[in-house]
């Protein structure tokens, strides 16, 4: 097998940036030393060499949260897992966490296997969220099965009544328990759906449906409720609680109060609540920015920016990717039946790079850390996924801080065949992704279909202390 040098870069964690060299053998980091180190081999036929002078390397990019081949609605989503991994890898991402649906028989053995063989032509590795919709003791037993297949996180919606996957709350109590005793980490989708259903049905009746109206329909109170109501529960029953896509200044305070509380409360968010807001949905193609929770106003970009700022509020940044193409955005103008999503995985790196670390919102480390380090700890990932540490998969974004890019869609590679940031440029862009050792994405695709696989977890470091 061949061995790989990457020299004269800057290699950045999540504590510190240093110039180093890396050795790769096969799958695994075989030597990160300092620079020169490995000269002598440098000249060995078997050895590839790669000068990155005036380069970052990060360790590879996980997109915790993202959907492809998501079922839904009658339809599925544009990106399967060869192009929605094809956009993460040319935009950095080595590692993405999707979704496994509900099995109604509460078999999740069968689930997962169901769901591995769809995402058996993913170029990049991968681990899933299982959502839960239901509880009873069939389901209680089997949630042990999780554990043995090699997953760290379950996935409970407060919201989406009618489509199916809220979970009751009056179930909550003794789910938690029981992700408790499994140490499986709890994720929420928080909306508060018996207000939500109260304003669709008031908008409804007047006929105001447009796309305009949904943030009116879904409010930021909407999400604070959730937050409170699901927060304290998980406070009660003394267990982690991570949010997934955080829209809102409101929830965020809702977060906060908790928190002063003692509630271990981990929050993630996604460049679109940062970067776009509601006034999208006055444009003619407000469909293409339709999405829930829906988009703020500019006052909840700049709060969810400072949370940054402060006192790294939020732990993870994900993109909740959920690509449909044009013609299926725009298969309905009414914001009760607009497919919901936009794709996000390959314009995450690039993004947060330019418009957080480099406009002051965080530091570089913070930006790996949030990217990289905590979704791998978080999801019991760490170290294979996140680290340098020589014994683990040799995954690494490499990164030109200097490339320029517009985010139009003939630069990206999603099915979505459209871009939600088509405006905006980027200044710095990834270059090499390596995943297990491999260079899979270089200007174009480099390897096969399905050289991705599935990553066993051990349980989230979050149960640790
Ligand atoms: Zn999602």
């Amino acid at each position: 097998m061949a061995k790989i040098i990457l020299k004269n870069a800057e290699i950045v964690d999540y504590i510190s940036i240093k110039k180093a060299d890396i050795l790769i053998e096969s799958e695994k980091i075989a030597g990160v030393e300092k620079q020169g180190y490995f000269k002598d081999m440098e000249k060995k036929t078997d050895t590839k060499v790669i000068d990155l002078s005036g380069k970052f390397i990060f360790p590879g990019i996980i997109d915790a949260h993202t959907h492809y081949s998501l079922h839904s609605r009658g339809t599925i989503t544009a990106d399967d897992f060869f192009s929605g991994s094809v956009s993460a890898a040319a935009g950095g991402v080595t590692t993405v966490i999707d979704y496994i649906d509900f099995p109604e028989d509460g078999d999740f053995q069968k689930a997962f296997d169901a769901r591995k063989k769809e995402a058996a032509d993913s170029i990049v590795d991968y681990n899933f969220h299982q959502v839960i919709q239901d509880f009873d003791k069939n389901i209680s037993k089997n949630l042990a099965q999780l554990k043995e297949i090699g997953l760290a996180s379950i996935k409970l919606f407060t919201t989406y009544k009618r489509a199916g996957y809220m979970i009751d709350r009056n179930l909550w109590g003794r789910v938690l328990k029981r992700l408790k005793e499994l140490k499986l980490l709890p994720t929420v989708h928080a909306e508060d759906d018996s207000l939500i259903q109260e304003l669709e049905a008031v908008y409804k009746k007047r006929g105001l449906t447009e796309p305009v109206y949904h943030p009116f329909m879904r409010p930021d109170a909407a999400e604070a409720l959730a937050v409170r109501d699901i927060g304290e529960e998980a406070l009660k029953n003394e267990i982690p609680l991570y949010v997934v896509h955080l829209s809102s200044a409101l929830a965020l305070n809702e977060a906060r109060r908790l928190r002063k509380k003692n509630a271990e409360l981990y929050l993630e968010t996604t460049p679109h609540y940062l970067m776009l807001n509601q006034s999208k949905l006055h444009s003619r193609d407000a469909e293409l920015y339709f999405m829930t929770p829906p988009l703020r106003t500019k006052f909840d970009n700049e709060q969810l920016w400072s949370a940054f700022s402060i006192d790294n509020e939020f732990q993870v940044i994900a993109t909740d990717h959920c690509a449909f193409n044009k013609q299926q955005k725009f298969q309905s103008n009414s914001a009760l039946d607009i497919l919901p999503g936009i794709p996000g995985s390959e314009t995450l790196l690039p993004l947060i790079y330019t418009y957080g670390v480099s406009r002051g919102k965080m530091k570089l480390t913070e930006m790996v850390e949030m990217l990289s380090v905590n979704p791998a700890k978080i999801f019991g990932l760490y170290p294979q996924k996140g680290s340098f540490e020589v014994g683990t998969d040799a995954d690494f974004t490499v990164f030109d801080p200097q490339l320029e890019k517009k985010l139009t869609a003939e630069n990206l590679h999603s099915a979505a065949a459209y871009s939600p940031y088509k405006e905006l440029k980027v200044e710095g862009y990834p270059i090499i992704t390596i995943r297990r050792g491999e260079i899979i994405f270089k200007n174009e695709l480099k390897t096969k279909k399905g050289s991705g696989k599935f990553i066993f977890a051990h349980s989230s470091d979050l149960f640790l202390h």
